[in-house]
């Protein structure tokens, strides 16, 4: 009999029920509004904030719009400006290298290791040819961070952490989106808290978190935010600083707070998960799995294997094989679908041709781990994945 699942690959669980009697009480108020408040009260925003900026061990915390627009607005906030050029990894999503964009920056692309993470090597290489890095901690893969900042500083290079898909992980007991300048995070529904849309941004910084207020939106109302620097931060800057306008409202903060006070167990159940896979897919003949350093505390909401040097029709075989039994992966070596895109389909980017990086990226197969899937489907996925593997490898070169 052949085995295949059932589950979907795009099914979130559903929003915690105390989350979501407190957006009806929220609802019922009609203020929605994040500066709509009555007397003292600090509004489910500013509560968010203040709650995140602890979890992350940071002075400042700004609840935004989306996290596409966290990215976009910690570029403003250090100064990027039209026409300067920003490093960022080849291996990322399309809002980052689109977040540069959209402040007139142009992004330099950094190639990609066979581990996932940006290469340092070509990092190093390119570091005099830009003032910041953002980095993409693409799939939850976080590189050596002590030797990239060590890099970056040496070059005097800002760094701004892009955090999607690593909201709960560590480097050396680090939270990610604390090496850099600021860190920057989603809580769009396929991320690690579930607002719909939605995106933080965490800083030590002044000046930065200052400036990251006033884009936002504030108006003149900053001093309504508890994880936001004092009236005195802002005294010049509230002049020249534009409303960029990307607020968060009360209705999905009032959904994440119960969400954040549960994301420990949650990144544990996905990296159950994921290792659960992994274990099924140890030792599959011309697959290779990621080996995860020591030093990174990784959340698995997604895994990734490589296939390494196979030809794009073994690839697609495989690829169509899974899907047949109801294992969708994604795979970064082809066209621009659905949500995946490659470094060369950003055409309004002019990109060197990376040999190596395009190796990797040919060979990535990837796919979403959410946590409606129970330990079984993970065993049941790594089966199949390994079975239909195993019989393109054993039919030899297509
Ligand atoms: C989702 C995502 C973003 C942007 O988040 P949105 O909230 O969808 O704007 C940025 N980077 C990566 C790697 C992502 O996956």
């Amino acid at each position: 009999m052949t085995e295949c699942f059932t589950g979907s690959f795009t099914q979130q669980e559903p929003i915690p029920e105390d989350a979501i009697a407190r957006a009806v009480e929220v609802m019922r108020s009609g203020r929605l509004h994040r500066y709509n408040l009555v007397g003292d009260e600090p509004g489910e925003v500013s509560l968010l904030e203040a709650e995140f900026a602890e979890a992350m061990g940071a002075k400042y915390c700004l609840a935004v719009a989306s996290g596409g627009y966290a990215l976009a607005c910690a570029l403003r906030a250090v100064g990027v400006k039209p026409g300067d050029k920003v490093l960022t990894n080849a291996f990322t999503l399309a809002p980052v290298p689109g977040a540069i964009a959209s402040v007139g920056a142009v992004p330099l692309f950094v190639g990609v290791t066979e581990e996932l993470v940006i290469d340092l090597d070509d990092l190093a290489a390119k570091a005099d040819r830009a003032k910041v890095l953002m980095l993409s901690h693409m799939r939850g893969h976080i590189c050596d961070m002590d030797r990239l900042m060590a890099i970056c500083d040496t070059a005097g290079v800002t760094v701004i952490e892009d955090c999607a898909h690593t909201m709960g992980a560590r480097w050396r007991g680090t939270p990610s989106g604390r090496h850099g300048i600021a860190g920057c995070y989603s809580t769009q529904t396929y991320k690690h808290l579930n607002s719909g849309e939605g995106g933080l941004l965490v800083t030590d910084d002044d000046e930065l978190a200052a400036r990251a207020v006033m884009l936002s939106g504030s108006y003149m109302l900053y001093e309504r935010h508890l994880a936001a620097p004092g009236a005195e931060a802002f005294a010049e800057l509230r002049y020249d600083t534009p409303n960029v306008s990307g607020r968060m409202d009360h209705l999905r903060a009032a959904i994440l707070r119960p969400q954040l006070a549960r994301l420990s167990q949650q990144c544990a159940a996905w990296t159950e998960r994921y290792r659960a896979v992994e274990e099924g897919l140890r030792d599959t003949p011309g697959l290779t799995l990621v080996e995860r350093p020591e030093a990174e505390d990784f959340v698995g909401s997604s895994i990734q294997v490589l296939l390494l040097d196979w030809s794009e029709a073994a690839i697609a075989e495989v690829l169509r094989r899974c899907a047949a039994r109801g294992v969708e992966l994604k795979w970064f070596g082809a066209e621009p679908t659905g949500f995946t895109s490659r470094y060369d389909s950003w055409r309004y980017v002019r990109s060197e041709r990376m040999p190596a990086t395009d190796r990797v990226l040919r060979a990535i197969l990837d796919t979403r781990l959410p946590l409606t899937f129970s330990l079984d489907d993970c065993r049941l996925i790594a089966r199949i994945i390994r079975a239909e593997v195993a019989a393109i490898h054993q039919a030899g070169p297509a």
